[in-house]
């Protein structure tokens, strides 16, 4: 199949590199500048698995400006403040006939997508599939080979041809994929999800292991999810798992399967980058709004996760006057 992915940043180069390997045509497409120099002039990406085996990957790059291609399939990894930059910057090269596919956390993308693209050609999904961008032109992919999964559904819950395609270059490029037909449902189960592993392992600057061993996880993981089941009962949505369940999955993902991991929002928080906070926890709140249901925990979260964000950006602000300072005195 031939592919262009949308955002050429940490999952977007672990999909679309694991799809190049397995035999489809991918071209990567990214405004972020000093990643797209740094690719150009290596000839590449450096591509690590856990820490290992760093070596160059040739792609093929362009920006939305310079593509002029045909894909069957975009596949959009921005994060949720970018997308809608990225959609309106790429907007002259979609087609009616062309598919649209994401496995974005957080929720929000999906209304902005249909924006561009008819609800029979939106595919979305989840990855439990852990990356890092090291830097510009440098990724590393968390886990073994295969060890991740990841679930998609189509947007109208009734697969097509285009879909079955998707899902066996998914197959083949190992990345577990289980195809639902629960849309709503599959993409709040995992936002539910990050609503805790992400949002607190952020705020605390803890591995998600350190998270999971604490002796109360399960009482802080419980409320957090008692208080979104409660609200996707109101609003009419079947999660793919019970209570139960999605406590049982916290607990073996961040004690067994991924320890030693720090969350993606974790990763935008230390790089002085805005976080999904918003469309995460204020997403579950924001939905209990609007279903008479004020989800305290939730909204005491978000607010607490800008606080950080405030407080790293007077961080900043400080050390950058100051280096600025110290630069003019040198100078005088
Ligand atoms: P990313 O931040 O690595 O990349 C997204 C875009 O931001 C790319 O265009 C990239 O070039 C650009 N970018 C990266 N660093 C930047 C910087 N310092 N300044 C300016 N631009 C920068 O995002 P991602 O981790 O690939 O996440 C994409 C989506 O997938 C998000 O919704 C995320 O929550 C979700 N997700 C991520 C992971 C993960 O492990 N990384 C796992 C599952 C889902």
């Amino acid at each position: 199949m031939k592919f262009a992915m949308i955002g050429a940043g940490a999952m977007g180069l672990r999909y679309g590199i694991l799809l190049q390997e397995a035999g489809n045509d991918v071209t990567f497409i990214d405004t972020w500048q000093p990643h797209i120099d740094k690719i150009r002039e290596q000839g590449g990406v450096y591509v690590s698995r856990d820490h290992e085996d760093r070596h160059l990957t040739e792609i093929k790059l362009e920006t939305p400006e310079t593509y002029d291609d045909d894909p069957d399939m975009y596949i959009f990894f921005t994060k949720q403040m970018q997308l809608a930059d990225f959609l309106k910057r790429c907007a002259h090269f979609f087609k009616p006939n062309q598919y649209a596919f994401t496995c974005m956390n957080g929720m929000g993308h999906i209304e902005k997508l249909q924006q561009y693209f008819a609800d029979d050609k939106i595919i979305a999904g989840t990855a439990l599939i852990a990356t890092v961008l090291n830097g510009p032109g440098d990724v590393d992919f968390m886990g073994k080979r295969g060890a991740g999964k990841m679930n998609m559904a189509n947007l109208t819950e009734k697969p097509d041809e285009m879909t079955h395609r998707l899902f066996d270059e998914l197959d083949k490029a190992q990345m577990h994929p289980t195809l639902t037909t629960n849309f709503k449902g599959t993409l709040m189960t995992k936002v539910i999800f990050n609503s805790v592993i992400n949002t607190l392992c952020t705020l605390f600057e803890i591995q998600m292991g350190e998270f999971g061993n604490f002796d109360k996880a399960y009482d802080l993981g419980r409320q957090l999810i008692d208080e979104a089941y409660d609200i996707c009962e109101r609003a009419g949505i079947t999660l793919v798992s019970t209570r139960d369940e999605e406590m049982a999955a916290l607990d073996h993902n961040t004690r067994i399967d991924m320890p030693l991991h720090y969350p993606s929002m974790y990763q935008d928080m230390i790089h002085d980058r805005p976080t999904e906070v918003d469309y995460i926890n204020g997403y579950i709140a924001e939905l209990g709004r609007e279903h008479h249901y004020e989800a305290h925990t939730h909204i005491f979260l978000t607010n607490l996760v800008h606080l950080s964000e405030y407080h790293r950006a007077n961080e900043k602000k400080a050390r950058d006057d100051a280096a600025e300072k110290t630069a003019a005195a040198l100078k005088a």
